[in-house]
């Protein structure tokens, strides 16, 4: 299956964090990290503190949509990541944005990520790596880009 993972970090070396990030999803078990976008620096949205570091990642990966969450809050946990309270700044968020072509909806977790397409943080790293990425139930990703080109995002390397 091909998945797509949204990495984002604020606080702390958000850089550091990001990459170390896209290093252990290279290292998971039964799947292969295919391409990771550049870095991007966004502005917080709906949340406080410092500018995120962003990018997205495609995923080979035999794990089941589930144990893929799973594994990506593992990869959270690593890095310390508490939840205070609702977009508090986080040293690491990982999203499972896109799982193949499916549709998900259980009380932990709803793929495609249902805030994605109102993110630049999300859609300008994907459209990078994915042109022409589809989000089920939605359409191309990049048809949504205009409706966030007022947020603040640009790519540092
Ligand atoms: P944010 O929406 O800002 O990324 P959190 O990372 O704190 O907020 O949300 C984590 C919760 O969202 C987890 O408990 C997880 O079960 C749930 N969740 C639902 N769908 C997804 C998804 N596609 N990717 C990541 N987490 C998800
Ligand atoms: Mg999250």
């Amino acid at each position: 299956m091909i998945a797509y993972v949204g990495v984002g970090a604020n606080l702390g070396d958000a850089r550091a964090n990001v990459l170390d990030a896209l290093a252990r999803l290279a290292a998971l078990p039964g799947g292969a990290l295919l391409h990771t976008s550049g870095l991007y620096r966004t502005a917080p949205i709906d949340s406080s503190g410092d500018h995120y570091i962003n990018a997205v990642a495609c995923l080979e990966t035999s794990l089941d949509a589930h144990a893929l969450l799973g594994a990506l809050q593992e990869i959270e946990q690593a890095h310390g990541r508490e939840r205070p309270y609702r977009n508090a700044p986080r040293t690491l968020d990982l999203d499972l944005l896109l799982y193949g072509d499916e549709v998900i909806d259980t009380p932990t977790l709803s793929v495609p990520h249902p805030r994605m397409h109102e993110r630049a943080f999300v859609l300008v790293p994907l459209y990078e790596i994915a042109p022409d990425a589809v989000i089920p139930g939605l359409g191309l990703a990049r048809d949504f880009g205009p409706q966030v080109a007022d947020q603040s995002i640009y790519r540092i390397d």
